[in-house]
């Protein structure tokens, strides 16, 4: 008896487990591919969003969404592959709305080449953007989410961390090691009642996608071997995102998501 009442609230409350009513989000990447539309599922769930990129024009369509759903919106550049220029855009949102309960680490650089024709440049930038700016934004924001006892990281990893994938060894190390500060992120916070994911997508058909994967043929192995098919398409992956920001996933900690349509269950 008691145990089908307690079963009966929690359903009855399952709607609002999944929103993020007066929640703040600043999501990285917020210009195009993935980003627009993991900007679009928050602001549908509740949240007021910090979308982040480089030129602020590109922003403007994202915030116009943002509004749609009747939601505020900061629109800020930062050139997240300068280390002040991450630092400052993060105590900016502070500054302007104090604690972010939800950071998406997604904007992401990959240049596709060997191991023998990738540039020391490439390599720097692709660890400065993947993986030195999540830490960054993180160490900058975590402070206020600890004073609050609650916060919610979400780092954008890949496939890529797990499966190796010609022509892209710098990337690959870099979501690598994208997983692993996850972990700690986790290791040291989870105390304070913030929860740290990666979010390992397959390939996404978003600029970045189309760019790496359109050429001739190179699809065709790929999908040869993925159970699913097919590609992911944006709003898979935002909606997990959805998911690892809501009060839905507290118990989910340092894990890496695998969206891969089974890629990397066989
Ligand atoms: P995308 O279409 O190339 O978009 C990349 C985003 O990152 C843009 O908003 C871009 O903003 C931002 N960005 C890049 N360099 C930046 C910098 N130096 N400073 C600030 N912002 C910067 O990529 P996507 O496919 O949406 O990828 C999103 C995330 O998913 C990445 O972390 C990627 O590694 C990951 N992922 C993608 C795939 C895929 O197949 N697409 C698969 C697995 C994982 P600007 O307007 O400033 O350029």
């Amino acid at each position: 008896m008691r145990l089908s009442i307690l079963r009966s609230v929690a359903v009855t409350d399952l709607s609002s487990r999944f929103r993020l009513d007066g929640r703040k989000a600043l999501v990285t990447g917020a210009s195009r591919g993935l980003g627009p539309i993991i900007c679009e599922v928050l602001a549908a769930a509740g949240a007021d969003i910090v979308a982040v990129a480089r030129n602020e024009a590109d922003l403007q369509p994202v915030c116009k969404i943002a509004a749609h759903h009747e939601r505020k919106c900061l629109q800020l550049t930062a050139d997240l592959a300068q280390a002040e220029s991450v630092t400052h855009v993060a105590r900016q949102a502070l500054a302007e709305w104090g604690a972010i309960d939800v950071l998406v680490n997604n904007a992401g650089v990959s240049f596709p080449r060997s191991l023998i024709d990738q540039s020391v440049e490439e390599w720097d930038l692709i660890q400065a953007v993947n993986l030195r700016a999540p830490w960054l934004l993180a160490r900058e924001l975590a402070p206020a989410m600890i004073a609050q006892k609650r916060g919610k990281i979400i780092n954008i990893s890949s496939q890529t961390s797990s499966v190796a994938l010609i022509d892209h060894g710098a990337y690959a190390a870099s979501k690598n090691g994208l997983n692993g500060l996850t972990k700690v992120m986790t290791a040291e916070w989870a105390i304070h009642n913030i929860q740290a994911n990666a979010i390992c997508p397959t390939i996404v058909w978003t600029p970045m996608g189309a760019r790496v994967w359109s050429e001739g043929d190179k699809l065709k192995p790929f999908l040869a071997r993925m159970p699913a098919g097919r590609v992911a398409t944006p709003e898979e992956i935002a909606d997990v995102v959805l998911f690892l920001a809501t009060q839905a996933s507290d118990m989910v900690n340092g894990q890496e998501l695998f969206v891969d349509g089974g890629y990397t269950a066989l």
